[in-house]
């Protein structure tokens, strides 16, 4: 994920590639067994007792049917081993006795990063140091102990403190060899307006922020005295620390998520600790900064579920609104929870101890439900006011979930919740979504979840357009000679999902290549080519057959749409209009009879 010393060129990856044999790398975690064309064995990446990983030996892929996890043998290596990319590619290369070549420009990041990386570990040692000293670090510790943070927990999670003063680490670091760039580059340091630098930290606890190498990359400090402020100062982003690719703690997290199946996301440094230090150790923590997708993408590396621990007041619910859209699109199966008498981790767990926390967390809700249950709770939901606000507030919440099965699901748990017809929320969700479409931040793309939900649509929908175009996706992938005919037949635009419409488009191209594709296209459309590509498949594809499904499927929508505009021409009294409006549905609907009689009907 990082900027790596080394930019692979395609040619030395599909050196790599063809030197590496999945089947055998695989099998130095997994023991693999053939079935038909491919080979199945348990997933490493989640707890399972029936076989759902599968690994495909020509294509050079894996893919978990249980959790979602899949990829080439980069991603496999990169995973099972906690290595970024280039260091993966570095090792796969040496493990297939291929050199890579670095360029002078490489060489030269690569020790700029080195020099940097040496700087900030400097730094989180200078800042250790202090807090051990007898003298200098006697209030620290006291506060920390008064925090109830134990010694082992403190070395642990080699915190620190920045003494008071304007420049103790600088004079320290520069002492020892590093120039003050390189220290305002690392963020402990800040430039003064009229030449030289000061210490970005004094008089603050220091808690470093380590990397999944264990290496600092940046620091959080905070005041001793809750009335100094700002309570917390961040480093800001450096070439090796980007706030939203960064979760706290999870160098420390990562073995008890991926045994425990679960992480929990709590907000601060205090929470993590409090977690740590009484057992919750898949504790990671966010710093504040607004949930980002690649921080989701980065936990789902090492589990499928998360829970969140939000505050019970409007942030918490404003954070649960964001983590939701998120979260599916991470493919994370995301609960939620909040602590009884607004109490934050921290003051919870000291107070009541883990046996209560980890009731409190068994207690978790999927991230919608949460959204209800705060929005309920704040309007009883029984007068037709307190309904319609409830329904004013969870719709622009299920309006960013573009998940087909999970927002039907959603609207079905309002309409029990609110006793409203469904049909009612529908028509309002798609008013809700025409307003968000037109601009901002709500115009959120077409998204896929992977795993359990995915494949439950595809055996509900068996005779729906999402199965068509995933049917007709899927012959594409296998049978590169019809590619052209599909391309010829449909447009990008004819697919309504839009990883569909995405992948359809790279595939249209002539000498598509998968692995090239794999590597160009955004996230959600690589998981939907690995899905297709190892989903089963029905015998026969009827390719007319799913044409024909597709446009049906538009003409119903624009018949739908034509009626909602008379609706709205009879409402206004605009008879010239209704007139109009009347001739294009007689039209529209006479083509479908005609498509409709020149194809089989399945
Ligand atoms: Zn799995």
């Amino acid at each position: 994920m990082e900027a790596g010393p080394t930019m692979l060129t395609g040619e030395i990856k599909d050196q790599i590639r063809a030197r590496t044999d999945i089947v055998d790398l695989v099998s130095t975690n997994v023991t693999l067994r053939k079935a038909g064309r491919r080979f199945v064995g348990l997933c490493p990446f989640h707890s399972e007792r029936t076989p759902s990983f599968t690994v495909d030996r020509d294509r050079g892929l894996f893919h978990c049917f249980g959790c979602g996890a899949g990829g080439d043998v980069f991603d496999f290596y990169m995973r099972t081993h906690n290595v970024t990319f280039p260091e993966a590619a570095e090792q796969l290369a040496k493990r297939a006795g291929i050199e890579i070549e670095t360029t002078p420009g490489e060489r030269r990041r690569s020790t700029e990063t080195e020099t940097l990386f040496r700087a900030l570990d400097a730094a989180a040692r200078f800042y250790e140091g202090n807090l051990a000293h007898p003298e200098t670090g006697r209030t620290a510790r006291a506060y920390l102990e008064q925090r109830g943070v134990d010694g082992a927990t403190m070395s642990r999670f080699r915190i620190g403190y920045a003494p008071d003063g304007w420049d103790h680490l600088l004079r320290a670091l520069r002492g020892r060899g590093h120039a003050d760039a390189l220290l305002e580059r690392a963020g402990v340091v800040v430039p003064r307006a009229n030449g030289g630098h000061y210490d970005a930290f004094r008089h603050r606890v220091i808690f470093p922020i380590l990397d999944l190498q264990n290496r600092p990359i940046a620091f959080g400090g905070r005041v001793l005295r809750d009335e100094d402020t700002p309570k917390y100062l961040n480093s800001r982003e450096n070439p090796v620390f980007h706030k939203g690719r960064t979760l706290y703690g999870l160098n420390w997290a990562r073995e008890a998520i991926r045994k425990r199946g679960r992480a929990v996301v709590v907000e601060g440094y205090m929470d993590l600790l409090a977690c740590h230090q009484l057992g919750i150790e898949e504790a990671v923590a966010t710093l504040g900064t607004a949930l980002t997708e690649e921080q989701m993408a980065l936990l789902r590396r090492f589990s499928a579920a998360a829970i969140f621990v939000f505050d019970a007041d409007e942030a918490g619910r404003r954070a649960a609104e964001r983590a939701l859209p998120i979260a599916e699109s991470a493919g994370l199966q995301a609960r939620a929870v909040t602590l009884p008498d607004e109490s934050d981790p921290d003051t919870f767990l000291r107070a009541r101890g883990r046996d209560a926390f980890e009731r409190a967390l068994e207690g978790a809700q999927p991230l919608f439900s949460f959204g209800l249950a705060l929005a309920m709770r704040r309007h009883a939901g029984t007068t037709p006011e307190e309904k319609i606000r409830i329904v004013d507030e969870v719709l622009p919440l299920i309006a960013t979930v573009r998940h087909e099965v999970a927002r039907a699901e959603y609207l079905t748990q309002l309409s029990q919740r609110l006793a409203i017809h469904e049909d009612v929320l529908r028509a309002q969700l798609r008013a809700v979504e025409r307003t968000r479409s037109d601009s901002g931040p709500g115009a959120t793309r077409s998204r896929e979840v992977s795993g359990h939900a995915v494949r439950s649509v595809a055996r509900r929908g068996a005779g729906g357009r999402y199965a068509a175009e995933r049917q007709l996706l899927m012959r594409m992938i296998d049978e590169p000679a019809d590619r052209a005919r599909m391309a010829h037949d449909l447009l990008a635009a004819d697919f309504a999902e839009t990883a569909h419409r995405d992948l359809f488009g790279r595939l249209s191209q002539p000498d598509a290549e998968l692995n090239r594709i794999r590597e160009s296209v955004s996230s959600e459309t690589r998981d939907l080519l690995e899905r297709l590509i190892f989903e089963e498949r029905p015998a026969v594809v009827d390719i007319d057959g799913c044409i024909a499904r597709i446009r049906d499927e538009q003409r119903k929508e624009k018949l739908r749409e034509l009626v909602a505009r008379i609706d709205e021409a009879q409402r206004a009294g605009d008879a010239d209009a209704v007139r109009a409006l009347q001739s294009e549905i007689q039209r529209v609907s006479s083509a479908g009879g005609q498509a409709a009689g020149t194809t089989p009907v399945s």
